[in-house]
C-alpha cells in the first residue's frame, strides 16, 4: 500500500510538472474514479464473455497464417476475405457477413445495406427518429440538390417515427407507420448526435418483435455503429435481419486501418454485396491489398478495447457530474455504446474541452482543432481526434456540432489510462482559460 501511494504521488508530481495539472483537477478525477470503480466489474464480465466468443469464432474457422496473405487484382480465392466474413457471421450470430477494407466508413456500410435491399417504390421507415446526420444526403432529406442518386432520387420513399418526447420509441406511432409499402425498418442503436439513451439489445428485441408481429417480411436493419461488444449479444442475435458498422469504431479494435461490415441474413448480404461490387460477382471478388491481418487482429482486440472505452466514458460522466454538468448517460446508467455526452451550454467551454482532448492525444497533440464545415454534416463540427488512424473514434476523440445546447460527444480510448489523463488535460485547459472553476 505504501509503495502504491508513493507511485501515486510521483504520478501526481509528473502530471503537475509536465502537463500543468493542478492538485484539484487530479483529485477530482481520482475521486470520480473511486465512485465508479465498482461498475467496472460488470464491464469486465461482458468483455470476457465477448472475448471468448471472438476467440471461439477464430478457432472454429481454423484461422491461420494463410488467411493473412496479400491478394491483388480480382482477389479470386482470397481465403482471408472469405474466412473473415465467416468469423464475423459467427460472432454476430448471423448467417453471413460482408467485411471489407474498401467499405470506407460506417456511413458507407449503412448505405450499402440500404441501397442493397431497397427498390423504387419501397419505403424506408426510420423507427428511432431522424437517423445519423451523414445519412441525410443518402436518404435525400437534406435541403441539398437531389439528383445525386440519393434513395429519394431513385424513388425510395422515406418515413420517420419520431421518438416519444425525444427519448423512446413511440410504439403507437410505429404501428400506424407500418404500412404495406414499408420494406426496411431502420433502428439506430446508438444515440449519435442526440440527447437520449441508446438502445439496449433488449430494447431492440422488443422493437423487432413488435414490427415482425405486424409484418414479418419487413427487413429490420440496425445501425450498430458504436454498439458492438458493449453487451453480450449483438442485434442479429435478437432478430435483426441486417446490421452494419464501421471498423474504425468498436469492431476494428483500434487496429483496423479502415473498413466496414454488414452482417445478417444470407439473402440480404448477397444483395448488399452486389451493391458493393456488381450483380453476379458480389462477394466472390475483391482483393485485400495486404490489410486483412489488421482486420482480424483488430477484431480480436475489439472486446477489450471497447470495454476500455466504456470505462473511460463512465469516468467522464462521473467527473462532469461532480463538476455540475448534465451528462448523458449518467455515470451509474447501464451502457449500450461507447458515447458519453456532456452538455456545456456554452460554445467556449465546448470548444476548450475538445481542444483539451486533442492536446492530450498521442498524435497531433500540438494542433488545435477548430469548428469546420465537415462533409456530410449540416452544422459546423469540431472534432478532436489525435488518432493513429485518421478520424478513428474508437480512439479517444471528442466531437460536437456547434449548435445549442453545445453538447460534446466523447468516445473511444484505446486504453482507459489515456482517457483518464486526457480528461485531466482537457479540464486543466478549461481552468487555464478561466471558463471552469474548481
Ligand atoms: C459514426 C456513426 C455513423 C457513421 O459512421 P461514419 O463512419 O462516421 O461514416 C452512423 N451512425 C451512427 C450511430 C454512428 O455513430
Amino acid at each position: 500500500m505504501k509503495g502504491e501511494n508513493k507511485l501515486l504521488q510521483l504520478t501526481k508530481k509528473l502530471l503537475n510538472e509536465q502537463y500543468g495539472i493542478n492538485d484539484k483537477i487530479f483529485n477530482i478525477i481520482m475521486d470520480a474514479e473511486k465512485d465508479v470503480k465498482n461498475q467496472f466489474e460488470n464491464i469486465d464480465e461482458i468483455r470476457e464473455y465477448n472475448q471468448f466468443k471472438v476467440l471461439q469464432a477464430f478457432r472454429n474457422n481454423h484461422i491461420s497464417d494463410a488467411h493473412f496473405h496479400n491478394t491483388t487484382g480480382y482477389g479470386y480465392d482470397d481465403l482471408g476475405r472469405d474466412a473473415l466474413d465467416r468469423v464475423f457471421a459467427e460472432i454476430f450470430n448471423a448467417e453471413d457477413a460482408l467485411v471489407r477494407a474498401n467499405i470506407i466508413s460506417g456511413t458507407h456500410a449503412l448505405s450499402l445495406a440500404l441501397y442493397g435491399v431497397l427498390r423504387p417504390g419501397d419505403t424506408l421507415l426510420a423507427v428511432t427518429g431522424k437517423p445519423y446526420d451523414t445519412l441525410d444526403d443518402v436518404i435525400g432529406i437534406s435541403d441539398k440538390a437531389n439528383d445525386a442518386g440519393s434513395l429519394k432520387d431513385l424513388g425510395v420513399n422515406y418515413k420517420q417515427v419520431d421518438l416519444k418526447d425525444g427519448l423512446e420509441v413511440d410504439f403507437d406511432a410505429l404501428k400506424l407507420a407500418l404500412t404495406p409499402d414499408v420494406k426496411v425498418a431502420m433502428i439506430q442503436k446508438s444515440k449519435g448526435y442526440a440527447w437520449r439513451s441508446s438502445l439496449s439489445t433488449e430494447n431492440i428485441k422488443e422493437i423487432i418483435s413488435f414490427i415482425k408481429s405486424i409484418n414479418k417480411d419487413i427487413i429490420c436493419f440496425v445501425d450498430n455503429c458504436y454498439g458492438e461488444f458493449i453487451e453480450p449479444l449483438e442485434p442479429t442475435s435478437v432478430g435483426a435481419d441486417l446490421v452494419a458498422g464501421s471498423l474504425i469504431k468498436n469492431a476494428g479494435g483500434g487496429i483496423a486501418p479502415t473498413g466496414g461490415y454488414i452482417a445478417g441474413k444470407s439473402k440480404y448480404i448477397e444483395k448488399v454485396a452486389y451493391r458493393l461490387t456488381v450483380p453476379g460477382i458480389g462477394k466472390e471478388a475483391g482483393c485485400n491489398l495486404g490489410v486483412i491481418r489488421l482486420l482480424y487482429q483488430g477484431l480480436f482486440f475489439a472486446p477489450h478495447v471497447s470495454a476500455e472505452s466504456v470505462k473511460g466514458a463512465i469516468l467522464t460522466a462521473r467527473v462532469f457530474e461532480k463538476l455540475g454538468f448534465e451528462v448523458c448517460p449518467a455515470s451509474s446508467d447501464k451502457r449500450m455504446d461507447i458515447i458519453q455526452s456532456i452538455k456545456f451550454n456554452d460554445p467556449e467551454k465546448l470548444i476548450a474541452f475538445c481542444q483539451g482532448i486533442q492536446s492530450g492525444s498521442p498524435v497531433d497533440s500540438h494542433v488545435e482543432p477548430q469548428p469546420w464545415d465537415m462533409p456530410g454534416y449540416n452544422d459546423q463540427v469540431i472534432m478532436a481526434a489525435g488518432t493513429f488512424v485518421q478520424g478513428a473514434s474508437i480512439e479517444l476523440s471528442a466531437d460536437a456540432p456547434i449548435r445549442p445546447p453545445y453538447i460534446a460527444y466523447l468516445q473511444g480510448g484505446l486504453n482507459y489510462d489515456h482517457v483518464k489523463i486526457g480528461l485531466m488535460i482537457a479540464l486543466q485547459k478549461m481552468v487555464d482559460r478561466r471558463i471552469l472553476n474548481v
